[in-house]
């Protein structure tokens, strides 16, 4: 029954940017330890207080915007949003509603393989609320360093289709932000927040289902757990005779289940009107000249040249890419070595789960194309590839200054070009495995691996391969 409907998703995304001080005021937009520490007088609305555009939020929103293609306005202006809540003093968000300083251009990610691509309906500027606590005290207390804080809400149109591919998007958004400096995308901290809005549709059909919302989902897997969940069970409302009523609700990640929190209120309950105390926003082309000298390449551009231009595989390019430092590393080493394979190997492989392991960056390496010793080291044939990684790698990654040709050296690991010494090894292994060895004659020639295994392991990885190989069906009798 599930297979006869298609799920329909559009996200409504805020994004906490980095920024020295808050959206409209001097207060300092910094992790406090202590409550309220980040709350001066315009956070709190003290009467006569006036809010002041933060030019600092306007760069990385302009710069967002940019990144995806979109259309920046020229002109745009901010609104008020109202409502009551503890922890918004003003009683009103100062938002952007009728005028948003972005609209258009899409998000391209990969998801399951393939190239998805997502609309943007809008991005607008606006602050955070505080914080309510209900459970430290026998009263509700109220935390405002979040009040005022610079928000990016990112709005797109209803193109997704399953809740995986809004995990894979949010990977995406999470490298993109970092990769531009707008913000530390930290979804489990909360500097990423998103609204899920769910419908299902018959196949075939053209036109939406009614939707819901669940609010505030602050993981990847609780995205696509409460999507797969919502969807599921709007099929089974409709499959019996129901109608979906537009809600509000909330995931209970613990249940794993949807929950209303409220109907969904109309738009015009929040009377919004133009901020008198702002005015409004002029943006002129040298503006945007300036913010666009600040674009990179994004994630989704340096994972098609890993794949391309490199021929890295798909989950090499992915892991590469998870940070910006880790893809220029890459290309500054490709640029100096045509080992593109290899380089990716032992940064994959050894490298990154190295500096992870110690919590460092990869700016530990003050000269990182000493890193290419390495690489030649496996590359030159000298030393087993095993043998390289497990007896010098960690040697060698104590100070990768050292050459690693003279560590494989003192270990003894060199392979020497005369490869005499195997015959006897050979024999010995030969001797010790008569049974295996009349199976194999008998045409469980797959039993060849074993026998070379016995040998690297008592020749210490310094038997050649492509040697022991021939020397080793010869001396079965093949
Ligand atoms: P509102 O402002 O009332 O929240 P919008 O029309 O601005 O409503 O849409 C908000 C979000 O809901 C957008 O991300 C949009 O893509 C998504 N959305 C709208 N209609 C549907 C639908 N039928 N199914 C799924 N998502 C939808
Ligand atoms: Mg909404």
């Amino acid at each position: 029954m599930e297979t006869n409907y298609e799920t329909i998703v559009g996200l409504e995304i805020h994004v906490q940017i980095l920024t020295h001080s808050k959206a409209f005021s001097m207060d300092g937009n910094s992790f406090a330890n202590q409550a309220n520490a980040n709350a001066g007088v315009i956070t709190l609305a003290h009467p006569g207080t006036l809010p002041k555009m933060n030019i600092d939020h306007l760069h990385k929103a302009v710069l967002l915007g940019m990144a995806f293609g979109s259309n920046i306005s020229k002109k745009h202006f901010f609104d008020r949003k109202h409502y009551f809540y503890p922890d918004l003093p003003k009683g009103y968000q100062i938002t952007q509603d009728k005028m948003p300083y972005c609209t258009d251009g899409t998000i391209r990610f990969i998801s399951e393989g393939i190239e998805k691509s997502i609309r943007i309906h809008h991005i607008h500027m606006e602050e955070d609320a505080g914080k309510s606590i209900h459970d430290q005290h026998a009263s509700t207390l109220v935390d405002f360093n979040r009040a005022g804080v610079p928000l990016l809400e990112i709005v797109t149109e209803p193109d997704f289709r399953s809740g995986q591919e809004v995990s894979d998007f949010l990977a995406e958004l999470r490298k993109t932000v970092q990769y531009l400096g707008i913000s530390d995308g930290n979804m489990e901290e909360g500097s990423f927040r998103c609204d899920c809005n769910v419908s299902v549709r018959k196949k075939g059909v053209q036109t939406l289902g009614e939707r819901n919302e669940i609010k505030n989902v602050n993981s990847r897997r609780f995205a696509k757990n409460a999507i797969d969940y919502e969807a599921k069970r709007q099929i089974a409302i409709i499959e019996n005779g129901g109608i979906i009523q537009k809600t509000t609700l909330l995931y209970d990640p613990v249940l794993n289940e949807t929950r209303s929190m409220r109907k969904k209120e109309s738009e015009n309950d929040y009377r919004y009107f133009p901020e008198p105390d702002l005015p409004p926003v002029l943006i002129d082309e040298i503006f945007l000249k300036k913010i666009a000298q600040k674009l990179v390449a994004l994630p989704i551009d340096r994972y098609y040249k890993l794949v391309n231009d490199y021929k890295l595989s798909s989950a090499d390019a992915i892991f590469l890419t998870e940070e910006k430092a880790w893809t220029e590393l890459y290309f500054l080493l490709a640029s100096h070595s045509d080992q593109y394979k290899l380089i990716a190997e032992l940064l994959v492989q050894k490298i990154l789960p190295y500096l992870n392991l110690i919590k460092k960056e990869i700016s530990i390496f003050k000269d990182p194309l000493l890193l290419l010793r390495f690489v030649e080291l496996l590359q030159n044939g000298k030393i087993a590839k095993s043998a390289a990684y497990q007896h010098v790698f960690p040697v060698w990654i104590d100070d990768i200054s050292q050459n690693p040709e003279d560590i494989a050296q003192n270990l003894e690991l060199i392979q020497s070009d005369n490869q005499d010494f195997l015959d006897a090894i050979i024999a010995q292994v030969i001797i010790a495995n008569q049974d295996k060895v009349t199976a194999y004659k008998k045409g469980k020639t797959g039993l060849l691996g074993f026998f070379m295994g016995q040998v690297m392991q008592i020749s210490g990885g310094k038997a050649d391969p492509n040697t022991l190989k021939s020397k080793m069906e010869a001396a079965l009798g093949k």
